[in-house]
């Protein structure tokens, strides 16, 4: 998998943008309509008509879509089947005319849409974090909107979000921005997380992102001057991304003859220079990204994937570089694709590693002694991070920081973050105290209920265990939450 500078994201994303813009002018109006739109102030018909065309894959911005969908809505509306929180319905007449859909499908879509159209929808996707959770609370509330689909319809009325289908993932993959393309959950998760990145460095909106990279990868039909450049057949011939993208120049080299590219040839398609070995004999260790690194080490690949893909793979599965050094032989061999010959391999590499990082004098480890220490060390550490993680750090005698330790990655709450696996790394290391810290992707610092019971649970497991929670810091963006500071660690007497 490659990894972008700043300048390369930028790059990459404006050849993508005017590229799309200047070839369809369709593409242009709507990704002026997503700037200018915001989803809060949609009147609730619209968010009705748009749900409706994403349920029946009718396309809202051709004319003819946009009356269909609408027509069906005020089918469901006179029908008396779309019911207002106050129990009024919406419809002064019965009508039924909705000829089209079966009883059953009729009525999980008037269900779907009483939730989409009630006038509470915008402040519910408000209380919700991020993408990943929109889509959950949509899944919760929607049975023909799901997953993909309720991504679609919040892309449609221009929430910040991606839609990562299979044209989406697929052009990430040929460039090279994710490691493999699989119609599974993870896969999907892995995409939306990528392209959050991507927009957040560029500074551009994801809804915008979202329309262009539809256009391009075929996702959304583009008008006659065809846009989609990255669509099943690509067209790399005159794309605006081929000088940097490796497929691309790959097919141009092999000219006419390469019209399918699959995932093996992806393997040997990998110009010299972006082979590992070769670009860190050329550009140095520093210029190679975890799985790059890996990769080396494995040396080879299996049937289905080579070494770069391998790699990621596992470092997927660990979560974590960290994670990955705590790891059994045992563990690492589940893995499919990873011998005991290669898990011994990462084994001995990462021990190595962790020897080097002891082997620095105690002066020269950071020390906290304060919360805004041990904010201003985590702050960049949970820079741009979209999912919540919970780390401690373990600190010795002199309040330095020995090890820092993932605990737990996720929606954070009681059962995912246990004084056993906090504690445990902490009991290992003899470490004389522990300070933990976890992020709020919201940029929100205020501690939840969960975060206040989290806190009290460790810190009396900390006190009977003699190693003291000096502070629980919680990041938010530019902010930060500490339980020392507020007075409110208790379990330490
Ligand atoms: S060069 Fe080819 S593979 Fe690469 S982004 Fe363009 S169309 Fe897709």
């Amino acid at each position: 998998m490659r990894t972008l500078t700043d300048i390369e994201a930028v790059d990459l994303c404006e050849a993508m943008r005017l590229g799309v813009m200047g070839r369809s002018p369709r593409a242009a109006s709507v990704v002026e309509e997503i700037r200018k739109g915001d989803w809060r102030s949609l009147p609730p018909r619209e968010r009705g008509t748009l749900a409706i065309a994403c349920v029946l894959g009718i396309d809202p911005m051709a004319p003819s879509g946009r009356r269909h969908a609408r027509q069906l809505l005020i089918d469901l509306e006179n029908a008396g089947m779309l019911h207002h929180a106050d129990g009024t319905h919406v419809g002064e007449a019965p009508a039924p005319v909705i000829t089209e859909l079966q009883t059953k499908d009729r009525d999980t879509l008037a269900a779907d849409l009483r939730f989409i159209m009630d006038d509470r929808f915008p402040a519910k996707l408000l209380q919700v974090a991020g993408p990943m959770a929109a889509i959950e609370l949509m899944n919760r509330n929607c049975l023909r909107l799901k997953d993909t689909k309720s991504a679609e319809f919040l892309a449609m009325i221009a929430y910040p979000i991606f839609v990562a289908d299979r044209p989406r993932r697929r052009w990430l993959f040929r460039y090279g921005l994710m490691g493999e393309l699989k119609e599974t959950r993870g896969n999907r998760h892995d995409a939306l997380k990528i392209l959050g990145d991507l927009a957040h460095r560029v500074g551009v909106s994801d809804a915008e992102l979202n329309i262009i990279l539809g256009f391009f990868t075929g996702a959304i039909k583009a008008d006659s001057n065809n846009a989609a450049w990255c669509a099943a057949e690509p067209r790399c011939g005159d794309c605006p991304l081929q000088p940097s993208c490796s497929y691309g120049r790959f097919r141009l080299k092999q000219g006419a003859a390469a019209t399918s590219v699959g995932k093996r040839n992806l393997a040997t398609a990998m110009l010299p220079e972006d082979r590992p070995r070769e670009k860190l004999a050329r550009a140095g260790a520093g210029s190679l990204t975890p799985a790059e690194l890996l990769a080396i080490l494995l040396r080879t690949g299996t049937d289905k994937e080579h070494a770069v893909e391998l790699a990621a793979k596992i470092l997927r599965t660990a979560g974590s570089l960290d994670r990955l050094a705590h790891m059994s032989i045992g563990e690492l061999t589940r893995i499919e694709g990873l011998g005991p010959v290669k898990a011994v391999t990462i084994q001995a590499a990462l021990e190595l590693a962790r020897r080097l990082s002891s082997s620095t004098t105690p002066d020269e480890q950071p020390s906290v002694t304060s919360s805004r220490d041990v904010y201003e060390h985590l702050r960049p550490y949970f820079l741009n991070r979209r999912k919540e993680q919970f780390v401690a750090l373990l600190l010795n005698s002199k309040r330095r920081i020995q090890r820092q330790i993932v605990v737990s990655e996720g929606i954070l709450n009681q059962s995912l973050v246990h004084p056993r696996e906090a504690f445990q790394e902490a009991v290992k290391d003899s470490a004389s105290a522990v300070i933990f810290a976890h992020n709020h992707p919201s940029g929100d610092p205020k501690p939840s209920r969960d975060d206040i019971a989290i806190t009290h649970r460790l810190a009396k497991t900390g006190a009977i265990l003699g190693i003291p929670v000096l502070d629980h810091v919680i990041v938010g963006g530019d902010n930060y939450y500490s339980f020392a500071e507020s007075g409110t660690l208790e379990g330490n007497a």
